[in-house]
């Protein structure tokens, strides 16, 4: 036929690798669209370029005049660069990006044009952000945002069709300075983790303090699909997955046969991206090899949060803009395919500073191994005492296919230790390391116990949360999800472990001669009370399924509906409020906006589900009714009776999808619920479970109906591209 998919099956086979200049050496490309610590200690004098390297490395504020002389200088270096545009740039509680565009060239009185940018205009944005979900702020600051620059996260050259902008990360907050934004939190908790750290590392003796950071590396997982295909699937352009697609016949096991090398276009793609991602400073590493076909990886080396985070954002830009360059469509969807595997994003997580080194890292000294474990420790009671909250930090209509389902990581948050140290810490919860104590002096043998080789085929894939030898992984966070939310998170239940601990701490101290033991005792504790979120088994189980919830007293949280109301919790309230990193206020609007975002992803993929069976599904289904009808009643005319078997089968399936069309439809617009919670309940369940039941029958046609009838490129298509 010539309808779009018979034409894109035939337009593939022609499809060519883009052309691309020969990638140019590192050294060269490096960096050199960002005006980082580097640039302007050539274009800055001693004096400011000091203030600014203390900003950059502390988050202390800057002084107007500096700010005056760096926007002067960061004006200068763009502009000698082809830059005519500067932009604050954002990212809305949405994980979205956001972009205000404004010009260097202002008018004068005059007439004349003149270039302009000053300290403030460097610092405040012009108020904008009315199409931005603030919640209930909305009532009280007539959704009014403001963005700020924040100087701790370098400002860039951003190359488009319409020429190059000066990119200026900056943060976004309402009239009155509440965050509407995923930075803003995540600034804070770094600075709560900061002085709760302090605290335990001043106790332990620690005495030259630099400020503590928190690092991320994310590894970033993406389907690509040819846009010749793409373009007739309006649900994987509109919703970013598929809402019908029968499996394949072989499942993912095929892509042995099929994929074992990466199409050349696909490495002129990524070679094409790391070129981009390189001059932007953003040091990434693409990974060939994913489990499904048409899946791929890229990993960016680990930064501090708040760079790393706002180079995530970028990345996940740059993926989707050069794939279509490319001719791919790029999903970041969590799960764009059925009984394919899906795309998360693990973060890497790690806390510490330029005087005490990486806190999560073992370390070869016993005293150093103490302050490792208090670490480690800290945040096994944070994962333990506020599960819901990462589970909700990480919770959306698209990731609940991944965590809900019978998908990894499951939806109970757990920490995976190793076996080395999951046996320590159980050591340390049964006192028994207090029996190898020798003549008065505890010998912990610490350094030898520590003494880990990362081994990678050796960790526990299944658990959401993994120690791996010198960080935490949490693996249960979405591909397409901001990076930010989790380590909001990750940094304020540590923020308020690390308080704990240092209360415990200092009583324990004052009570013993001896460091270890005082450690070991608040440890104890600390194990008696959170020990039981320790897993090391098989986290896909029915059996931990099961023994979570029964034995251990853990949450099993299958779905957003489920997930986002701890954020209403008093004991979440009271976290955020006396780390300082969110006002009850500004949480409450964080639901509001998490909630709204949720119902809105399950009504546009109902009315897409609607419409695609109404108008694709449903006419290819009759057209082969008819042709089979008219084969039968032919065939009856010369005396033949065909077995109607089929023409039955498909009738009666037809039949049965659009009755469930119907009854979909007439539920989509319902929306007089008491609470937000109810009304995402009922998408969880009701409208989920009626799109889920059309696409039963759909998928039942789509083995049935001719190929030459079937509208959507299939499975098979979308996976397989050359
Ligand atoms: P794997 O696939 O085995 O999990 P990768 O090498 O793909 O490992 O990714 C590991 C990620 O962890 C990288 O982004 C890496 O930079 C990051 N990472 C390494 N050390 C740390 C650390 N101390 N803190 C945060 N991230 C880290
Ligand atoms: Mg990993």
């Amino acid at each position: 036929g010539n309808q779009p998919r018979m034409l894109a099956i035939a337009e593939i086979n022609n499809r060519e690798p883009m052309p691309v200049d020969m990638p140019e050496a590192l050294s060269k490309i490096w960096a050199t669209d960002v005006f980082n610590l580097a640039t302007m200690e050539e274009a800055l004098s001693k004096n400011a370029f000091k203030a600014m390297k203390n900003t950059v490395q502390t988050g202390a504020a800057l002084d107007p005049g500096t700010a005056d002389v760096v926007a002067a200088a960061m004006k200068d270096w763009a502009i000698s660069k082809g830059v005519k545009f500067f932009s604050h740039i954002f990212y809305p509680m949405t994980n979205a990006t956001a972009e205000k565009h404004d010009g260097f060239i202002i008018t004068n009185s005059d007439g004349g044009a003149i270039t302009e940018f000053t300290g403030s205009l460097l610092i405040k944005g012009e108020p904008d952000g009315s199409s931005f979900p603030n919640g209930s702020l909305r009532m009280t600051n007539a959704a009014r945002g403001y963005t700020a620059w924040d100087p701790t996260s370098p400002a860039y050259i951003m190359h488009t069709d319409n020429g190059a902008t000066l990119m200026i990360p900056s943060v976004f907050m309402s009239w009155t300075g509440e965050a509407l934004d995923k930075k803003i939190p995540l600034l804070r908790s770094n600075a709560a983790m900061d002085k709760s750290a302090r605290k335990v590392l001043s106790l332990m003796g620690e005495t030259d303090i630099a400020t503590l950071n928190s690092s991320c590396g994310a590894e970033q997982e993406y389907f690509l699909v040819d846009e010749n295909f793409a373009s007739s699937r309006p649900d994987l352009l509109l919703a970013g997955r598929s809402l019908f697609g029968a499996p394949p016949a072989k499942g993912q096991e095929f892509d042995d046969h099929y994929f074992g090398a990466i199409p050349e276009r696909v490495q002129v793609f990524m070679q094409d991206l790391e070129d981009k991602l390189y001059r932007l400073g953003i040091p990434a590493k693409t990974h060939h090899n994913e489990v499904a076909p048409g899946q791929f990886e890229i990993a960016p080396y680990f930064e501090s949060a708040n760079v790393a985070s706002d180079h995530q954002q970028m990345l996940m830009t740059l993926l989707k803009l050069t794939a279509k360059k490319h001719g791919f469509l790029c999903l970041l969807h969590e799960k764009p395919f059925a009984g394919v595997n899906g795309s998360g994003k693990h973060v890497n997580w790690s806390v510490g500073n330029s005087t005490q080194g990486n806190l999560l890292d073992p370390g070869s000294t016993p005293d150093k191994n103490l302050i490792f474990l208090l670490f480690c420790g800290a945040v096994i009671r944070g994962v333990h005492a506020y599960g819901p909250l990462l589970r909700a930090a990480i919770a959306s209509a698209a990731n609940d296919h991944r965590l809900g389902a019978n998908e990894a990581p499951p939806a109970i948050l757990s920490v995976y230790l190793g076996d080395q140290l999951e046996k320590l810490f159980m050591d340390i919860k049964e006192g028994k390391l207090n029996e190898t104590a020798k003549g008065g002096e505890m010998d912990l043998g610490l350094t030898q116990i520590l003494k880990f080789e990362r081994d990678p085929g050796d960790r526990n894939r299944t658990s959401p949360f993994a120690f791996t030898g010198n960080r935490f992984e949490f693996r249960a966070v979405g591909s397409s999800q901001s990076v930010s939310g989790p380590l909001v998170a990750m940094n304020t239940m540590l923020a308020d472990s690390l308080d704990w601990i240092a209360e415990k701490l200092e009583a324990s101290l004052a009570a013993s001669s001896n460091q270890t033991e005082a450690v070991i005792k608040v440890l104890q504790e600390l194990m008696q009370q959170h020990g039981n979120v320790v897993f090391g088994g098989d986290g896909y189980s029915p059996e931990w399924h099961r023994m979570a919830v029964e034995e251990r007293g853990l949450k099993n949280i299958p779905t957003t509906a489920d997930a986002l109301p701890a954020l209403l919790e008093a004991d979440v309230i009271e976290l955020f409020k006396k780390t300082g990193v969110l006002t009850p206020v500004e949480l409450a609007s964080r639901y509001e906006v998490y909630a709204e975002q949720y119902i809105l992803a399950i009504e546009v993929e109902a009315k897409l589900v609607v419409d695609m069976a109404k108008t694709l599904i449903y006419p290819a289904a009759m057209s082969y009714l008819s042709d089979l009808s008219s084969a039968i009643s032919g065939a009856r005319e010369v005396g033949v009776e065909l077995d109607a078997t089929v023409v039955n089968k498909v009738a009666a399936e037809t039949g049965a999808m659009m009755k469930a069309v119907e009854e979909l439809s007439s539920l989509i617009g319902k929306h007089d619920f008491d609470t937000t919670e109810d009304h995402m309940k009922f998408c969880a369940d009701t409208i989920r479970g009626l799109m889920d039941e059309v696409r039963e029958h759909a998928d039942y046609l789509e083995l049935e109906v001719s190929d030459e009838l079937w509208p959507l490129p299939k499975y098979r298509e979308l996976l397989f591209f050359r």
